[in-house]
């Protein structure tokens, strides 16, 4: 099968990364006045050269956000389901090497679990798991997969890479969306992020949303790990992929993520600091390239930037997140993947993002149409 392989390895890192810090300011001004942006106007948008315009950037994506979506935010939340992971991933405070308490959560603990969710008024959720196959394995997704979507109108799944037949079965069985991250497209230095585990096969992972594609999942997110390499050259690769995607799995509908590096147990520090105001830049510059692009922010991100965020460019919200399982109320103790920064409550959010004039959207997916 051809992949988004034989594109990527057209594309050299250096010469990307080069190209976007000897962006002019002579391009930007030609980007955005064309009425039809492409990939190459996206590499320009998130220049240096392009952050005196983000005022002008700002008010589009908001323009351009409206016209697409209308005012809304899609609320959700991610319930972890386990922290065992069989991989090392420098970044990460499930990963092997960290001695920490592992837990996979029971069928009765899944219910606790949910009807907290169901209580805080969720009917989308993202299930979130470790990469640990010889216990949270296909056989293990579908069993919850069937027991959860009794109660939620909406389920995203992030787990391992998983084979097209595998990725078919949890969409028949009820997956909406699938969230798989690269982390960084940068070749060279993935190897030193993932020294062991399955999750060190650079290409294994670049392929993924081709089988993704390929089982005909509805939604397909990407991302990478903002603070590990250069986040505008990652950026540009992650547009790349997200264009091949689309041209090819044109049924699909397309999600982004952001997340920055945020503390956790055992691991490092961000390589490269992303200001607040370089997120912005980079959410209006998905935006000005790709009307139809779902824009997502988690509660890694503060509560000042995620209020002020949301008329310009996003289209979903997580809210009152916790990041271990069991989080919500069976294990509260046990360790989270990450800090989260934003601990409001979901009912919190949804007020905030009713006062901006938006309304905060708990369901706009029947599970009717989903098979
Ligand atoms: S990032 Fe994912 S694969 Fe890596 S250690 Fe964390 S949970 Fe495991």
């Amino acid at each position: 099968m051809n992949t988004f392989k034989s594109v990527f390895e057209n594309y050299d890192w250096n010469t990307i990364q080069n190209k976007i810090y000897l962006t002019t300011e002579k391009e930007v001004k030609n980007s955005l006045v064309k009425t039809k942006k492409s990939l190459d106007d996206f590499l320009i948008f998130i220049s240096p050269a392009a952050k005196p315009f983000l005022e002008e950037m700002a008010q589009t994506s908001h323009l351009l956000t409206k016209k697409r979506f209308g005012k809304i935010i899609q609320m959700y939340a991610p319930m972890y389901l386990s922290n065992e992971c069989q991989n090392i991933c420098t970044y990460c405070g499930f990963s092997l090497d960290n001695k920490i308490r592992r837990k996979t959560l029971t069928e009765e603990e899944i219910f606790i679990e949910i009807t907290e969710l169901k209580k805080a008024g969720f009917d989308t959720i993202l299930l979130v798991t470790g990469e640990a196959s010889h216990k949270v394995n296909i056989d293990y997704f579908l069993k919850a997969v069937t027991q959860i979507k009794e109660h939620f109108s909406s389920i995203l799944v992030e787990v391992q890479p998983l084979s097209t037949e595998e990725y078919q079965q949890l969409h028949s069985t009820g997956v909406h969306s699938v969230m798989i991250y690269q982390e960084t497209y940068h070749r060279e230095v993935y190897k030193e992020y993932h020294p062991k585990g399955k999750k060190s096969n650079f290409d294994f992972r670049l392929e993924t949303p081709d089988r993704i594609g390929e089982a005909g999942i509805h939604k397909i997110g990407l991302g990478v790990l903002l603070g590990l390499e250069d986040w505008r050259t990652d950026s540009f690769f992650n547009a790349l992929h997200i264009d091949y995607l689309q041209k090819k799995y044109w049924k699909s509908n397309y999600s982004v993520s952001f997340p920055r590096l945020r503390p956790a147990e055992g691991i490092i520090e961000p390589n490269f600091i992303m200001e607040d105001s370089d997120l912005l830049q980079l959410i209006c510059a998905y935006r000005l390239w790709n009307e139809d692009l779902e824009i997502s922010i988690s509660t890694r991100e503060n509560e000042k930037f995620r209020d002020n965020i949301i008329p310009l460019g996003v289209t979903s919200m997580s809210a009152g997140s916790k990041t271990n399982p069991g989080g919500y109320i069976v294990d509260v103790e046990s360790l989270e993947q990450f800090e989260t920064s934003d601990e409001r409550s979901a009912q919190t959010i949804a007020k905030i993002i009713s006062e901006k004039g938006y309304q905060p959207i708990w369901k706009n997916w029947d599970k009717s149409y989903t098979i």
